[in-house]
């Protein structure tokens, strides 16, 4: 039996791999645009940063990590979010020594053990950015409009902010006391997992997708009503500021998210797929005031978001914005004969080194295949050597945009080819469209 892949994982395939590309270049821009600046942590860390982080009570800690014991007996886990390890890592590194906001971003797998289903695998990828150090509510605005920003530049459209403040501890610890008040009214009719939270945390009761829907959940107590002044006007400069800059918003009183590290601002971007259920969340994020300080670094506030890579993809596939990859080659060189082909390669290695993308036959198709092999890379030029063109030192040349050819001197090649691009990228609507593809 051939091996496969683990179950709730996947394979991204050349014919596929350019959308990833793609996605990541455009929000990679959007990052620059904020001045967010590039992080990369291990996929993998200690367990004890995620039981501290993410918290004792939460599903991902307790029933979907991937945890093992290394060689050397220590207990590692595969990341289930991303946040942990940059909070590590901004501690251990000191980035708070240089006394300014740290922006930064991340992109990479993130892994959970859940059942697979339509945009939800175990391992999938995330692109998140963190701003940590600022505790001002415009810092939670430009993490939002950054994640608006990142939706427009890849063109989708129907996508919704939900937004809610959980605000800060005081008025949490009177909002928990509420909701313990309330639902142990209705404990019967919950179900067990949500039971355990009522003791544990019953905030996570209003994020429970089997009993959000029943009919004592409406009546539940809303946060809006425990947020104590500083809370109230944090929540308020937020949504001011939003206003202002005509990003639209939904407040949703029953968003908390599932962490255990959020305060102030929680808020989630749900794209509109058909029939795509709980699963067109494409990204959300929050506020962490008390993570760093938790986990042993300064006392730094925080406040971040994430998108799901694959849900992006998938809203963009299901939106048309995927359809054209606009993958293009260079120059495909024929080549006719032993000696062509070995010349070619010498050929095919100076344009490289120019900056040329170029490829060839390497399984000694006839002139009709190697044809047919130039138009699937969609090759601007094809240049074309055989025995009479090596005794002269030339070599034809086929434009694939005008089909012109002709026959020029073998060392002219390159310049041939640079100043035909170049005198395509005097225009500007070339540029734009050759840059797209690019
Ligand atoms: P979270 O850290 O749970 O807020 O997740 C951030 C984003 O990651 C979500 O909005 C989803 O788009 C995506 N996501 C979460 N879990 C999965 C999963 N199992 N498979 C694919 N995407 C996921």
């Amino acid at each position: 039996m051939p091996i496969t892949k683990p179950k709730g994982t996947y394979d991204v395939l050349p014919t596929d791999s350019w959308k990833w590309n793609r996605l990541e270049v455009v929000i990679k821009k959007v990052c620059r645009l904020y001045n967010f600046k590039e992080i990369r942590t291990p996929i993998f860390e200690s367990s004890e940063l995620f039981h501290r982080t993410v918290g004792e009570t939460s599903d991902m800690v307790t029933k979907e990590t991937y945890d093992f014991l290394d060689r050397g007996g220590r207990s590692i886990t595969l990341r289930p979010e991303g946040t942990a390890g940059v909070a590590r890592s901004y501690i251990e590194n000191k980035l708070y020594a240089e006394g300014n906001v740290q922006k930064l971003f991340y992109m990479g797998p993130i892994f959970r053990y859940e059942r697979p289903q339509k945009g939800r695998t175990r391992q999938f990828s995330q692109f998140g950015v963190e701003a940590l150090g600022s505790s001002s509510p415009l810092m939670d605005v430009e993490v939002i409009a950054f994640s608006v920003t990142a939706l427009k530049a890849l063109g989708l459209k129907g996508i919704k902010v939900r937004i809610n403040s959980i605000g800060d501890e005081e008025s949490r610890a009177k909002y928990r006391e509420a909701l313990v008040e309330y639902f142990s009214q209705y404990e019967e009719e919950l179900c067990g997992d949500c039971k355990n939270r009522l003791a544990k945390n019953p905030l996570r009761i209003l994020d429970c997708k089997v009993d959000n829907n029943k009919e004592f959940f409406q009546n539940a107590p809303k946060i809006s009503d425990y947020l104590n002044e500083v809370s109230q006007n944090h929540f308020k400069q937020v949504l001011n500021a939003l206003d202002e800059m005509n990003i639209k918003y939904e407040i949703n009183p029953n968003l908390v998210r599932g962490l255990d590290y959020y305060c102030h601002t929680v808020f989630e971007l749900e794209a509109d797929i058909e029939g795509f259920g709980a699963q067109n969340v494409v990204g959300g994020g929050g506020r962490y005031d008390k993570l760093i300080g938790d986990l042993g670094g300064p006392q730094t506030p925080c406040v971040g978001m994430a998108f799901g890579v694959d849900r992006l993809l998938i809203a963009m596939e299901s939106e048309g914005l995927l359809k054209n990859n606009n993958e293009y080659i260079h120059c495909y060189l024929i080549g006719l004969g032993e000696k062509a082909r070995v010349v070619g390669e010498r050929l095919l290695y100076t344009l490289r080194l120019g900056g040329l993308i170029c490829d060839a036959d390497y399984l000694n198709k006839g002139l009709k295949g190697q044809f047919k092999q130039a138009d699937r890379f969609n090759a601007k030029f094809t240049a074309i050597l055989g025995d009479t063109e090596l005794e002269n030192f030339v070599i034809n040349i086929k434009n694939n945009e005008t089909d012109e050819q002709e026959t020029i001197p073998m060392n002219d090649l390159y310049k041939y080819i640079i100043n035909y691009l170049q005198s395509k990228t005097a225009s500007p609507c070339s540029t734009c469209s050759k840059k797209e593809g690019e």
